[in-house]
């Protein structure tokens, strides 16, 4: 995030490098993007499940199902517990497979370096919940719309490859 004040003192910070802050009185920073995580679900016709967001920020917009990792969580765990919480459904970690990664600006000055995993396999039946309004099967080329809340530059590419291969 873009890093002006100390939190613990509130006076000016000094950027040092390119991660690292320093306040006048010595708290130190250490500044980088948070992590997320996004599942591509792909279904027998070769679609992608998107989420309408009910919430905002980018309300009204649709994403992928996913969200921050947790202090403790690695991209695997946070996957199946997003997929828990946002679509109600149970995943196996050997179901995930990690295929891209994307620099997103979730809010104004505060970044989320993402990994999208693959998931063509999961347990019980697709509901929306949490921060999604609703679900739906979109074709892939629909990632590349400026419908879609942040944008995954080579996402599509990627999908495309893979999908067609498998046919
Ligand atoms: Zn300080």
């Amino acid at each position: 995030m873009r890093l002006d004040y100390c939190t613990e003192c509130a006076a000016p910070l000094t950027k040092i490098t390119n991660t690292d802050y320093v306040c006048t009185r010595g708290h130190r920073y250490h500044n980088n993007p948070h992590a997320s995580v996004s599942l591509a679900l792909i279904n027998d016709q070769n679609q992608v499940l998107l989420i309408e967001r009910g919430i905002e920020p980018r309300r009204g917009l649709y994403a992928l199902p996913g969200g921050f990792l947790d202090y403790d969580e690695n991209a695997y765990q946070a996957a199946r517990r997003e997929a828990k919480e946002e679509l109600g459904i149970d995943i196996n970690e050997d179901d995930l497979e990690p295929i891209d990664c994307a620099l997103h600006y979730y809010l104004e000055n505060d970044s989320a370096a993402g990994v999208t995993m693959l998931c063509r396999q999961w347990n019980g039946t697709i509901q929306a919940a949490d921060d999604a309004a609703t679900v739906m099967w979109k074709p892939i080329d629909f990632l590349k719309t400026d419908r879609i809340a942040w944008p995954y530059p080579y996402l599509y590419n990627r999908l495309e490859s893979i999908l067609h291969h498998d046919i």
